[in-house]
């Protein structure tokens, strides 16, 4: 048996999703929302058993997948595209009211790009993706990427459907079969999302969703032994526990993990620019992995900085992520919202001082944390090397462009560094020696799905975009043919 709720007027699934069909569970678990803590829905918690039968629904199904023809594949992508496109307002009200993210950011950036990803890789598999040859000594080598089999698919819930796309899509355009384990706190957008595959006409089995909790449904999925593939986004706690089962299985495993990303201001950068970008950081109430949130500025032009960004920051406006003017929404769970204010707290008692916020919003209530900047923290403290994953930004001064790099490159984690200033030299110079997967020069947040996209140190292992996707879900074969001797 299974049901659905309404959510922000949708009917949303809430059972699994497993060869092509609903599947209920007797055990439920409660999804609320962050913004005003309404029950949305009761979602059906999965474990082993649920596990082991979407597994064997996409092993079944990976036969034929596999052997479609690259153009049909790509076909049925564009087609989840659109149905993506189509539903667009329905999937930005339901992620809205499911992880408190802005309705107009899902409305404008979030839920394109989620159907661009298909039509990204769709693409690249009829176009872009080159099946190399070359001869040795007459024989020909040919390249060829096969579908790995059934990979499993791990993710967060900061941004559900765009990181779930991100990863599904390649997966499937390379002819792999897929199992989705979405976040428990953000489970509602994968359910539409296999509404739209089954209309896209996807075969049974080629895309499965398992709802429920990391420690059962997810580790049940990791440890599977049909599994080929394990891509995961999250933290860095939970990657520990996968590679290790995955260790087990002699798996091959794409790990995206968190940050502590420096911005960088040099003397010599447009203030203004600067500030905006640092502003920027706010974005998703702090909750984005690549948030720069370490702002380390040049000594001379620390004090002006300051000054604007504390007159730009104090005009962010917080409240209903789904009022088209709100900077800034709530954050997604009351246990972000204490592991924040744990945070800000123990800084403040370790000597940094509130220059901005530090506190959650009284007059909103609920899950709402005031956009916070701390100065003065202890080189080594904790708010200068834990991920807090808030609106929670630090400001440091460095002295010099050695120091400068020393500082930003001060981390566990390399997942990004931006770094602003007015000088190209000093631009290539800085980026050449910064540690992080992605480097932005006096710029934010921009993608393109043909970069390589992951960190360094603890932000992870692996690549994911373009040709790395492609790469890691396949099993890339050289054949070598004999130019001679065919008739013996
Ligand atoms: P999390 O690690 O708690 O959970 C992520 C997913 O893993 C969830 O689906 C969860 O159910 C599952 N999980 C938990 N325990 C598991 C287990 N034992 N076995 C298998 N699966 C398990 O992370 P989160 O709190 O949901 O997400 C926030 C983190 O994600 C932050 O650290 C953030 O930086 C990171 N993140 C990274 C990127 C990136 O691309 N690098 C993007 C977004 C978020």
């Amino acid at each position: 048996m299974s049901s659905s709720a309404r959510v922000a007027g949708v009917e949303v699934p809430t059972g699994h999703w497993i060869g092509g069909g609903r599947l209920g569970s007797a055990r439920t678990f409660a999804d609320h929302s962050p913004i005003d803590g309404a029950l949305l829905a009761e979602v059906a918690r999965g474990g082993a058993a649920e596990v082991e039968a979407a597994v064997s629904a996409a092993r079944q199904a990976f036969g034929g997948w596999s052997r479609t023809s690259r153009e049909r594949r790509a076909e049925l992508l564009h087609a989840i595209a659109e149905g993506i496109e189509k539903r667009t307002d329905e999937l930005a009200r339901v992620e809205t009211a499911d992880n408190g993210a802005l309705l107009r950011s899902h409305l404008r950036g979030v839920m394109p790009r989620a159907a661009h990803n298909f039509r990204f890789f769709a693409n690249w598999l009829v176009d872009e993706l080159a099946h190399p040859e070359f001869d040795t000594r007459g024989h020909r080598n040919q390249v060829s990427w096969d579908p790995a089999g059934v990979c499993a698919l791990i993710t967060p819930w900061n941004a559900p459907l765009m990181l779930a796309t991100w990863k599904i899509a390649p997966a499937l355009a390379a002819g792999n079969t897929v199992v989705l384990k979405p976040a428990e706190w953000t489970p509602l957008t994968a359910s539409l999302l296999a509404d739209i595959t089954a209309e896209a006409g996807l075969p049974d089995g080629v895309f499965n969703v398992v709802q429920g909790f990391g420690a059962e449904a997810g580790a049940a999925l990791t440890e599977h032994p049909d599994v080929r593939r394990i891509s995961f986004t999250g933290s860095v706690p939970t990657a520990r526990t996968i590679a290790a089962a995955a260790a087990r299985n002699l798996v091959p495993t794409s790990l995206e993990l968190g940050g502590k990303s420096p911005l960088l201001v040099f003397a010599d950068a447009d203030l203004d620019l600067a500030v905006r970008l640092a502003v920027e950081q706010y974005d998703n109430a702090g909750q984005v992995c690549l948030s720069a949130v370490r702002l380390l500025v040049e000594e001379p032009v620390a004090e002006e900085f300051q000054r604007r960004f504390l007159e730009r920051a104090s005009l962010l406006r917080q409240g209903d992520p789904r009022e088209p003017d709100t900077d800034i929404g709530p954050q997604v769970h009351p246990r972000q919202l204490d592991r924040i204010d744990g945070f800000v707290r123990r800084a403040v008692a370790a000597g940094a001082t509130v220059a901005l916020g530090g506190e959650p919003n009284s007059e909103l209530g609920g899950l709402y944390y005031r956009p916070t900047l701390l100065t003065g923290a202890r080189p080594g403290s904790e708010i200068l090397t834990e991920e807090v994953f808030g609106p929670v930004l630090t400001l440091q001064t460095f002295s010099g462009e050695e120091q400068g790099i020393a500082m930003a490159n001060d981390s566990r984690f390399g997942l990004a560094a931006t770094l602003v200033t007015g000088d190209p030299a000093r631009a290539e110079r800085v980026s050449a020696r910064l540690v992080a997967g992605t480097v932005w020069v006096n710029c934010f947040f921009v993608r393109d799905l043909r970069a390589p996209f992951g960190g360094s140190r603890e932000s992870g292992i692996g690549r994911e975009g373009g040709t790395w996707s492609f790469d890691f879900y396949c099993d890339v074969k050289n054949s070598v043919y004999a130019q001679e001797g065919w008739n013996g």
